[in-house]
């Protein structure tokens, strides 16, 4: 299968500190990969150094073509779309305006970016919440408004950063299934968790970080059945 998007021997560093250290990762169109690990184990510095918002060292490749120097608009404009872990939605304007926000990169031919009918069948809780202001939403449809506001920009890899996090368990499940729909889409995903039992529900792919490195990595199967996984990682709801 090609590969829409891989990462080689990243390195990002913090002054001297490497919190990511040589991490190689890809993910094929269609796919939804997990980047596991516990607090501090650079998940969330790896996801910044791709979306390039941290410098960093090593290749970033998305459809071929080398981003590892481009800046955020220009990886933006090549398909790729971050959600930070604050969401960072505009807390004063309504759920529609944050939706038509998401589209600003096809200002002047909006034909080209997703359509608010098409979020509002994805998310029908946003269609109900149209004209709710972003900041009044519960935890739970602020992170469905940035999936969907992340979706009209069109991203061909959608990099999500602990969507579950503060969640409630049905909540959760219900962002985990809009994840798996959007490979129905022809989005891929990088999708990364602490929540790893959701995670590897969703994901076809995983890899588990630790101190800044992959230390392990596989299809989701077999992560779920791996004995390290399941001691550290699944063993406690
Ligand atoms: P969490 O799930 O808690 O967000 P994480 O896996 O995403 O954890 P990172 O936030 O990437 O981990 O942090 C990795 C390491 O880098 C940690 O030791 C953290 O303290 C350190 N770190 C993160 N941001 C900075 C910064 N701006 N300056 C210095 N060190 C940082």
């Amino acid at each position: 299968m090609s590969r829409l998007f891989e990462a080689q021997d990243v390195t990002v560093a913090y002054g001297k500190i490497e919190a990511v250290r040589g991490v190689s990762l890809a993910v094929e169109p269609g796919r939804v990969v997990t980047v596991l690990g516990a607090n501090g184990a650079g998940k969330t510095t790896l996801l910044n150094a791709l979306m390039g918002v941290l410098p960093a060292r090593g290749a970033i490749r998305f459809d071929g073509r080398d981003l590892a120097r481009l800046p955020v608009e220009e990886r933006v404009a090549a398909g790729l779309s971050l959600i930070p872990e604050r969401r960072e939605l505009f807390a004063t304007m309504s759920v529609e305006d944050n939706l038509r926000l998401g589209a600003f990169r096809f200002r002047g031919r909006p034909q080209e970016g997703g359509s608010l009918e098409a979020m509002f069948a994805l998310f029908p809780r946003l269609k109900e919440r149209r004209r709710q202001l972003a900041g009044t939403l519960s935890g739970g449809e602020r992170q469905m408004l940035a999936m969907a506001r992340a979706l009209m920009g069109r991203p061909r890899l959608l990099m999500l950063d602990e969507p579950s996090l503060g969640l409630a368990p049905l909540i959760v499940a219900e962002v985990m299934r809009t994840v798996a729909d959007l490979r129905g889409q022809g989005v891929a995903v990088l999708l990364v968790e602490q929540n790893a039992r959701a995670a590897l529900q969703v994901a076809d792919y995983g890899y588990v970080m630790d101190g800044g490195s992959v230390v392990l990595e596989g299809e989701s199967r077999a992560l779920q059945a791996d004995k390290r996984v399941v001691e550290t990682y699944l063993g406690v709801l």
